[in-house]
């Protein structure tokens, strides 16, 4: 086989067969293949599309480049959730644990930010002495104990995905349904669990810029999921403004410790994770989503997924001494409020502005090698709905960068949208596929 003839076969956009994807997914995972032909057949499969057959073969060539976790010895039914990602989204870390404190084994593997959008193993590290790697052993046992574990991504699962992220990632084919679906779905399925929770996000601030191809994209995962034998559901919600009031590795710990208090400030970041939640639990135990809502008010409310998320964090070597009152987070150098220049009602914030703000003000990745300061980031103080007047504090820059203060000012101002009357905003569910 030759791996001009199947790029030249996808340029024109016939149908690959199993023989030629799994040619090329070996050929690229193990260097036969070099990045000018691999990129040239992301970018033939970008523009000329997978049809459901090559995009679950793909799937499966991804899946089985590396290791499959074998969970077996994980007793009871283990649940998995994976967001498509977004700004300001710590849903993993309120969502996770309030599953958990209803009896479901949550296996969780999850990312790093890149870009503009952020990833729970960077907001993890930011609690002193977290540890994201743990030895097989102690991941399985710590689930068996307390009911969950979140560590990162071992490197021998799906090298294949790893190699052809990166490439994507320079080559501006990141936003393709079939190629997001292989990469998602393909990673999911080695990590072993039975059920699957998709949040698959859309608007500014996420790959999926409307509902509509969110929804694609979510049926394209469901299907796969599903033919591979797990249990699978998903939300689309919407990414337009950034969810909760904090973009930024531990002023986002700090949001989700106050939602699992039960002092959420933020209507739709705690309906997101309470609709998650539920789906998760509906999923495990077979039961309606309503049944399962009222289990997860109730674990809110009576502090068990509070409970949860301490024993998560002391079992993996965090400081417990963050979930003391008095405790603080490292501040950055320069803690900077922008106030309002004007007055009226918040009806938008530009998700992927900010997203783009706090990764410059150091809390995000440009490149994969970079490292990201913990502690940078962007509170919002107004959010959508709130009244303002001028001379308010819209929202509070952390950084150890020396910025220029003016340029940044006028971005918050630019991010946000400002207007007399309440403009109406879309749904944050916008639907739930189960
Ligand atoms: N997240 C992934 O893991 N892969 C993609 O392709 C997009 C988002």
């Amino acid at each position: 086989m030759n791996i001009l003839e199947i790029i030249e076969k996808k340029r024109d956009g016939h149908e690959l067969s199993r023989e030629e994807i799994d040619f090329f997914v070996s050929g690229y995972t193990h260097d036969d293949i070099k990045d000018y032909q691999a990129s040239a057949m992301l970018m033939a499969m970008f523009i000329n599309g997978l049809n459901k057959k090559e995009t679950y073969i793909l799937t499966e060539a991804m899946k089985n480049s590396g290791e499959i976790l074998d969970l077996k010895n994980i007793s009871g039914i283990k649940i998995d959730k994976h967001s498509t990602g977004g700004v300001g989204d710590k849903t993993t870390l309120i969502v996770g644990p309030i599953v958990a404190s209803l009896g479901l084994h949550v296996v969780k593997f999850s990312g790093r930010g890149l870009g503009f959008t952020g990833g729970t193993i960077d907001k993890l590290e930011s609690i002193e002495g977290f540890k994201t790697k743990l030895e097989p052993d102690e991941f399985i046992s710590q689930v068996n104990e307390i009911g969950i574990a979140i560590m990162g991504q071992s490197k021998n699962i799906t090298p294949a995905d790893k190699k052809i992220y990166a490439l994507r990632d320079v080559t501006s084919t990141v936003d393709s349904i079939p190629l997001i679906t292989s990469s998602i779905m393909s990673k999911k399925l080695a990590s072993g669990s039975d059920a699957i929770v998709l949040d698959v996000k859309y608007g500014s601030g996420a790959f999926m810029k409307d509902v509509s191809s969110a929804r694609e994209l979510a049926n394209n995962m469901i299907e796969i999921g599903r033919a591979a034998d797990k249990k699978m559901a998903a939300i689309i919600s919407s990414m337009e403004m950034p969810l909760g009031r904090c973009i930024g590795n531990s002023l986002e710990v700090k949001e989700a410790i106050d939602v699992l208090k039960g002092n959420a400030t933020s209507e739709e970041l705690l309906e997101v994770c309470v609709e998650l939640s539920s789906i998760m639990v509906s999923l495990g135990y077979d039961i309606t989503l309503d049944e399962a809502r009222n289990r997860v008010l109730e674990n809110i409310k009576n502090g068990k997924a509070f409970e949860t998320f301490k024993k998560l964090i002391i079992s993996q070597g965090g400081n417990k001494e963050i979930f003391e009152d008095s405790y603080e987070f490292q501040k950055s150098k320069n803690i900077i409020e922008i106030k309002s220049k004007s007055s009226g009602f918040i009806s938008g914030i530009d998700a992927q502005a900010i997203g783009l703000c706090s990764s410059r003000l150091g809390a995000g990745r440009v490149t994969k090698e970079d490292t990201p300061n913990l502690f940078a980031g962007i509170e919002l103080n107004k959010i959508y709905g709130e009244k303002v007047e001028i001379g308010d504090v819209l929202a509070v820059l952390h950084t150890d960068k020396n910025i220029n203060i003016s340029e940044f000012e006028n971005i918050i101002y630019d991010s946000y949208t400002i207007t007399e009357e309440l403009k109406s905003r879309d749904k944050m569910i916008a639907d739930i596929l189960i």
